[in-house]
């Protein structure tokens, strides 16, 4: 009776730990949504939207091509109690790693590489090297939270309505733009868990639809040493992509639901994950196994990534397919964030201030996708979500200030080849009406004169096809600023609303850009075919295919000095720039006396 007794004892504390949930993601993403019903309607109606469409055609459109990576710029803000710091900058370095090598199969091990069934998973987080402020930095904050939050130490962060520090307490003691950084909290402990204890919740993050306050993640310190086990940072950041659990409602003692809506609907919407339990401290089954859950068997579910199970170890196509796209319709910013290169030499002009920032929307939150799904013009292409709950129905974006942080925000525009042309798109279910304004005169302010576009409707569109509408303008001669940044202001609203510079929007939203003017005719981007330039990102060796002639070649980096320059007459070029530092660069061709300008990664 004595050994029973004492039997339960040290089993019951052992069963807690198993039944406890590994990762928090369901309970929070859950509990936010019912929150914020209309932040859910949002986040549904881009899942209505990806099932609507041909998800290769959405990434074609997203030039989102097979062999793209992505580098997500990320800060780690290590949340330590004041007595040491919670991680080495070294550890987090190698942690981060891992999750890339996780991501693109090489982690090596009893993982599986992309010869034995895994599946290259487009991503990579590079640590931020310039912070929001565009100075140099590791991306690693060191930051103390019991000096503001005494019961930190002990409690750690409040995950379950339990004692301890909340989420949004320590957001406020560090956190940078999520529209440029994905940040990821590394916390002591959740709910009180003693310290030395590496079992129970590891981690939680939020779906990429999710609003800018909510996204990111959470997770415990012991993941970050946790050799044996590199899975819990390419889990959470998976949530982040839009990829769920394949095992969803079901629990490890029941199957999820299923509808007759199929596998696109159910559970993890992935149709070559089949639905299985959860197997938190379950046996691994073998593929030859009975799958209760689905007569496709288990298909190597269970080495999934985002299941629980004791042997984490791929991903899926299907997994890949869902995570590009809804990261892409949802967090595209992040791919276009300079926030993972090191800051250069210049500072960048910064464009002169608004006399006006335009007030907030009067309307109560909700869907009404009024505004800009796309801004083309130069070099500028800039598709952005409209206004809609997942944006919390932000009116006004200054893109101006991030020019720093993106290079996709300003362009160069040549007077003599006038006139120009700037290409909108409406993606609403109504028509908008669209406005656009150069301040010229680089006063702050914008007149009637230095309208571009003016009261222009572009009719009914869609998150799949928004509606495109080009309109060309004159830049005048005379009274005119060159050769330094001025303030284009781009406004969409409803078509019945008037479009002013600075006025209240009924339920649209203000976008801020930089435009030098610039007198010389030899920097346009009006070619109808560019170059194309592969493979990009480039590990050293650069191919770039034209049907014109190309007279030269430069290499500009981000401030803007040419680091390579080669004279050509012909069209297929092969360019050598194994010599350049790891960084983005801008390719400039000329060709036929006019010259186009791309990006490109160098590895
Ligand atoms: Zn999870």
């Amino acid at each position: 009776m004595k050994l029973k007794l004492l039997f339960t004892i040290i089993l019951f504390p052992t069963l807690l730990l198993f039944s406890q949930e590994k990762c928090g993601f369901t309970k929070h993403q859950e509990n936010f949504f019912n929150q914020n019903p209309r932040a859910k309607l949002a986040h549904d109606e881009v899942e209505l939207n990806l099932l609507k469409t041909d998800i290769q055609e959405f990434l074609n459109k997203k030039n989102a091509s097979a062999t793209a990576v992505y580098e997500i710029p990320v800060v780690v803000h290590l949340m330590n109690d004041g007595t040491t710091p919670l991680r080495t900058d070294a550890e987090i370095i190698t942690w981060i790693e891992n999750c890339n090598k996780f991501y693109d199969t090489t982690f090596g091990g009893d993982w599986l590489t992309e010869a034995n069934g895994g599946t290259v998973i487009p991503f990579k987080l590079v640590l931020a090297k310039r912070n929001p402020n565009c100075t140099a930095t590791n991306g690693i904050n060191q930051i103390n939270v019991t000096s503001t939050y005494a019961q930190y130490s002990e409690k750690g962060l409040n995950s379950d309505n339990e004692d301890g520090v909340t989420q949004a307490q320590l957001k406020d003691l560090s956190r940078w733009d999520p529209q440029m950084y994905y940040n990821i909290y590394v916390v002591n402990t959740f709910d009180s868990t003693p310290i030395v204890q590496t079992g129970g919740l590891q981690g939680y993050a939020y779906f990429p639809t999710t609003p800018d306050a909510f996204y990111g993640t959470f997770m415990k310190a012991s993941v970050v040493i946790d050799s044996s086990d590199p899975t819990t940072l390419p889990h959470e950041f998976g949530h982040s992509m839009g990829l769920d659990h394949p095992f969803n409602s079901g629990t490890t003692t029941a199957c999820p639901t299923v509808t007759a809506g199929g596998c696109s609907v159910d559970n993890d919407k992935v149709c070559d994950t089949p639905s299985t339990k959860s197997l938190l401290g379950a046996s691994l089954p073998s593929n030859s196994d009975n799958n209760p859950c689905d007569s496709d068997g288990w298909n190597n579910v269970q080495f999934n990534v985002m299941n629980y199970t004791s042997s984490s170890r791929l991903f899926t196509p299907g997994q890949k397919d869902r995570g590009v796209a809804m990261f892409l319709a949802s967090r595209e910013n992040l791919t276009k964030s300079l926030g993972g290169t090191a800051p250069s030499g210049t500072a960048p002009v910064a464009v002169i201030s608004t006399s006006c920032v335009p007030p907030s929307a009067s309307v109560t939150p909700g869907n009404y996708n009024f505004g800009m799904a796309l801004v083309e013009i130069g070099s500028v292409r800039n598709m952005s979500s409209s206004s809609n709950s997942t944006n919390s129905n932000r009116v006004y974006y200054d893109y101006t200030v991030s020019s720093c942080l993106t290079s996709a925000f300003t362009t160069d525009l040549v007077v003599a080849n006038n006139p120009q042309s700037i290409k909108l798109a409406n993606e609403g279910t109504n028509a908008g009406k669209y406005s656009a304004w150069i301040d010229y005169n680089n006063d702050g302010s914008f007149s009637s004169s230095e309208l571009v576009v003016a009261d222009e409707i572009i009719g009914v569109g869609s998150f799949a096809t928004p509606t495109e509408r080009i309109f060309n303008f004159t830049i005048p001669t005379t009274g005119v600023t060159l050769d330094i940044p001025l303030r284009m202001r781009v406004v969409g609203d409803s078509n019945e609303s008037s479009t002013t510079p600075c006025g209240q929007l009924q339920y649209g939203e203000v976008e801020d850009y930089s435009v030098v003017l610039k007198a010389n005719a030899l920097s346009v981007e009006d070619f109808v075919s560019k170059p194309l330039i592969s493979p990009n990102p480039s590990l050293g060796i650069v191919n770039i295919n034209y049907d014109k002639n190309i007279s030269q070649v430069t290499v500009i980096n981000v401030s803007g000095q040419s680091v390579l320059n080669k004279k050509y007459n012909k069209s297929n070029i092969t360019l050598d720039i194994n010599h350049l530092s790891p960084a983005i660069y801008f390719i400039r061709i000329t060709s036929e006396n006019r010259i186009t300008t791309q990006k490109i990664i160098k590895e």
